[in-house]
């Protein structure tokens, strides 16, 4: 039975999940979001655009396929209501049928976004690059139980009323340590009115919705957002994000607690790529860096520090997030380089490791590069393992052989149909 299937980035995140998504949800009738918000985005490119999806699931520009999205998301309605009326605009179906959003799913509230922005302005060269997308801030309320759901949009007095005691606790934050304004009920008000009532029609049991489809026999996908890199308890601590991004997490942050995920599969890019702060230890610096970030073609509006891919930390994402399956993304970009590097171990206190050290010692290991010859042309037409050339086989299994799972899916442009798909796949 491979009723459940995660896909989960296994480094630092930007390994080209969209893409993966929008290809395979061709295979499933449910897909699911079960942690993040507007954190990070998915980029899709199909028939109806390029896109950067942050909240929606990649399953939406798919007929029949529902969009889940679950009770471990950091809900942001503002952001939501954009994203999906820039779909709407481009003519991508977003109705109440394909689109469901968890009535236990916690609200990202209006102060979140702002405490993000003045925690990192308060920590000057120490603070973390957030995406100030209000993520920390927001997770953190939710533990502290200082958010509401997005159910109590059907109880608007509840509603009103605990928002407004949360309010009045936000602003103690807001004038008393950062000095700045508080926050007033009008405010809340038409935030109330203006981003999250639209978005009812959407809200529901989505537990039960999931279970019975199961029963049902329908097939279900759980899309992970960031990197296995990211995950804050199994992350580069505290340069992680702040949900668990596992696909262990996967079944709790969509609303089936204890049910079974049949396959894993990974993400992994061709090369390694980290936006924001922390140990990056395959990482590439100055010119460079420059030259390598303009031959893979990795930028973004945060800059993508780059590097060798690093073996280490692959094969520990691969481990941690339980991958039973990878794919490979962006091989072609490669294609330039007359030989490629891999970071195969770490040097530290003098001796080399294979093993993922212990977050803390990370910024005193060095890189050990291997080099293999590259194969110096354009792959992106290829769409058959036998027809690569041999040198960018060989990498293939060279990465292939140090994880231990087997590479099932090379992506070889960003394009749906920029596909190699190796022996049966689903
Ligand atoms: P995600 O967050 O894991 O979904 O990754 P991103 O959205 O950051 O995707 C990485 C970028 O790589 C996007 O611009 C994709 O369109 C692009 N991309 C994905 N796969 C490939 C590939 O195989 N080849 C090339 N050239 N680009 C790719």
């Amino acid at each position: 039975m491979d009723a459940c299937t995660a896909i989960v980035g296994i480094n630092w995140g930007d390994e080209g999940k969209g893409r993966m998504v929008d290809l395979l949800t061709e295979a499933f009738d449910i897909v699911v979001r079960y942690q993040g918000g507007g954190n990070a985005g998915h980029t899709i490119v199909n028939k109806y655009g390029e896109f950067s999806l942050h909240l929606l699931p990649s399953g939406v520009f798919r007929k029949n396929v529902v969009n889940v999205l679950g009770n471990g998301m950091a809900l942001d309605p503002e952001n939501l209501l954009a994203e999906m009326h820039n779909l709407m605009e481009k003519d991508v179906e977003i109705t109440p049928d394909n689109v469901m959003i968890s009535e236990r799913a916690s609200l990202l509230l209006p102060w979140h976004r702002q405490m993000d922005a003045l925690e990192e302005a308060r920590l000057q060269d120490k603070k973390y690059d957030s995406s100030k997308q209000g993520i920390a801030p927001f997770y953190s309320d939710k533990y502290q139980k200082k958010t509401v759901l997005a159910g109590e949009l059907f109880y608007p007095d509840v509603l009103r009323q605990h928002l407004n005691g949360l309010r009045e606790w936000k602003n103690l934050i807001l004038t008393g340590v950062y000095g700045v304004d508080p926050v007033s009920e009008e405010e809340i008000e038409a935030w109330i009115e203006q981003y999250c009532m639209p978005l009812k029609p959407y809200i529901r049991n989505t537990s039960t919705y999931l279970r019975d489809a199961l029963s049902d026999h329908k097939k279900i996908l759980f899309e992970g957002q960031m990197g296995a890199l990211r995950d804050l308890d199994y992350g580069i601590y505290p340069f992680t994000t702040s949900s668990n991004v596992l696909s262990s997490y996967a079944p709790i942050g969509s609303g089936m607690p204890g049910v079974e995920i049949d396959r894993v599969i990974g993400v992994i890019k061709a090369y390694s790529s980290c936006v924001g702060a922390g140990p990056f230890v395959s990482e590439y610096f100055g010119d460079e860096a420059d030259r390598f970030r303009q031959i893979v073609g990795e930028y973004g509006t945060r800059i993508h520090r780059v590097g060798p891919i690093d073996l280490v930390a692959t094969r520990y994402g691969v481990q941690t997030q339980a991958a039973t399956e990878v794919a490979l993304t962006k091989l072609d970009v490669l294609g330039k380089l007359e030989e490629i590097p891999l970071c195969v171990r770490y040097r530290l206190n003098g001796e080399e490791t294979d093993k993922m050290p212990f977050p803390a010692a990370l910024d005193q290991c060095e890189p050990v590069i291997e080099t293999m010859p590259g194969w110096q042309s354009d792959i992106s037409g290829i769409r058959n393992w036998w027809d690569l050339p041999e040198e960018a086989k060989n990498y293939v299994k060279r990465i292939e052989d140090t994880i231990g799972v087997v590479i099932k899916w090379i992506s070889v442009g960003p394009e749906r149909h920029s596909i190699i798909r190796r022996g049966q796949i689903i």
